[in-house]
């Protein structure tokens, strides 16, 4: 199975699932990122 990463609209093998916020800080949804983006994610996540 494959999945469409959130960010870049690549198609990857591998899909991390995020949970999106809202600007209120409630869960929105959840997207799927591929592994370089789920990378960068986690990096802006840390600041
Ligand atoms: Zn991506």
């Amino acid at each position: 199975m494959s999945y469409t990463c959130y960010y870049c609209n690549q198609v990857s093998e591998q899909a991390h699932s995020i949970t999106i916020y809202d600007k209120d800080g409630v869960e929105d949804r959840l997207e799927l990122l591929c592994d370089s983006c789920y990378e960068d994610w986690l990096l802006e996540l840390k600041g």
